[in-house]
């Protein structure tokens, strides 16, 4: 099945709104085995509309288009495919008692609205379509199928139209299918990308089903391992040796196989099992370490707090870097790095500290010590290890590039302590 992704909208087109929408279809349609080769936009217009309606038709077998599903006179998206596909819109009573209970449960909160007379249009729907109830709007998401093609409308707000793919389209998609795409994500910290590709260019050479891929990610490598099978479980059995043999390859690179599980998460749950409670000392990333820690829910449990320390005074008072050490090494060092954790732990009484300093850039460079270097002490349980790293790029990026070593770092020191 080719499927082509249609978003519709003039403010796309101006560049007002993100299409955020086209990027979701995509790997949704990549995850399911749909194979897409056209993306289109096009504005708020009958005539264009009606032009890319019919070619996305004439081309590919399923079309997904989000937008335009609203109650003004702008929107236009069911209206139009109606028309192409020649199905008639007729008055759906089961979405107009939808529309008037949601629209009286939001006359309660916002007493100053009433419901308007174009309310009703988007209780019209395909006369042999299929219905999809939204929770999240009055708009009702839609399915036609006619002459061998498939039309699926989704409102344009992504709270709306998330939900309905997930719950409908999804399952609606999967039951067409004959075989299904299943994936697993692999995800792996503390080597690099072109390292990762070199070690596993036999597998990726002999590939069939499964198939593998590598995705570079700030930091971080991660690869998908996906099946094409009848159902999940010959598609786990297909998974299982290329899996086994990705853990023999890359052993505690790999924070975790899970999908949904970021690095900061990774980390935090290590922490928790291992009962550390850790304070974070930073000075080029400002706080940004803190703040991956933070996006964890939970994280009260590991974090006891973040210290920023940015002047070398904060630094001396904070986190008890000797005053000797900056004027000796600096504050981009080895040893202010080591004396920044050690004094992280010390003061504050946790068991481990990531402390991070280095030159943001793009000024404050030197010959011997350049735009991009950082040092990083860590400390768990009474061990520091220092490191120094080099990064390059913008400001901005080599302080990304800095939050994801220093948790790392972080990782690696707690696997060492064990
Ligand atoms: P509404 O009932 O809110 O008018 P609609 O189905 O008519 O919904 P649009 O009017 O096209 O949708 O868009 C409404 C809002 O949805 C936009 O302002 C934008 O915030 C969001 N939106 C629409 N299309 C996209 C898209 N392709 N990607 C991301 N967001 C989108
Ligand atoms: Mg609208």
């Amino acid at each position: 099945m080719v499927a082509e992704i249609i978003s519709i909208g003039t403010e796309i087109l101006m560049g007002n709104i993100t299409n955020t929408n086209a990027v979701y279809f995509a790997r949704q349609c990549a995850a399911l085995g749909i194979d897409c080769y056209y993306q289109d936009v096009v504005g708020d217009n009958e005539e264009r509309m009606t032009q890319m309606i019919r070619t996305a038709l004439d081309r590919s077998d399923l079309i997904l288009l989000s937008g335009g599903l609203g109650p003004t006179e702008d929107d236009l998206t069911k209206e139009v495919v109606c028309k192409v596909m020649g199905e008639p819109l007729v008055e759906d009573p089961h979405t107009k008692a939808r529309i008037q209970s949601y629209m009286e449960s939001h006359l309660k909160s916002n007493p100053d609205s009433a419901i308007t007379a174009n309310n009703w249009k988007q209780a019209l729907v395909p006369e042999n379509g299929t219905v999809l109830d939204n929770d999240n709007g009055t708009a009702p998401g839609l399915i036609i199928e006619k002459n061998g093609k498939i039309a699926v409308l989704l409102p344009g707000p992504p709270i709306e139209m998330k939900p309905l793919f997930e719950e409908y389209v999804i399952p609606y998609l999967r039951g067409r299918q004959e075989d299904v795409l299943y994936s697993h994500m692999i995800k792996i910290c503390g080597i690099g990308e072109s390292a990762v590709e070199t070690e596993i260019l036999d597998l990726i050479d002999a590939q069939t089903n499964p198939t593998l891929a590598t995705y570079a990610k700030t930091g971080e490598v991660h690869l998908r391992v996906t099946a094409k099978a009848k159902n999940e479980e010959e598609a786990l059995r297909l998974m299982a040796p290329v899996e086994e043999e990705l853990k023999k390859r890359f052993g505690n690179h790999i924070y975790t196989m899970e999908e949904e599980v970021t690095l900061e998460q990774a980390v935090v749950d290590m922490m928790k099992e291992r009962n550390l409670y850790l304070t974070t000392a930073e000075s080029c990333t400002g706080g940004a370490v803190a703040s991956r820690i933070v996006n964890v829910p939970g994280a009260s449990e590991v974090l006891g707090q973040g210290i920023v320390t940015y002047s070398n005074e904060a630094k001396q008072r904070y986190l008890s870097v000797r005053e000797e050490t900056l004027a000796n090494y600096g504050a981009v060092s080895a040893e202010t790095a080591r004396e920044m954790a050690e004094g992280g732990c010390r003061n504050t009484g946790t068991e481990a500290c990531i402390a991070i300093t280095g030159i943001a850039g793009p000024g404050g460079g030197t010959p011997e010590k350049p735009v991009g270097l950082v040092y990083m002490g860590c400390c768990v349980n009474g061990k520091t290890i220092v490191r120094e790293y080099q990064f390059r790029g913008s400001r901005t990026k080599i302080r990304e590039q800095a939050v994801v070593k220093a948790l790392t770092l972080l990782r690696s020191c707690i696997l060492d302590a064990e």
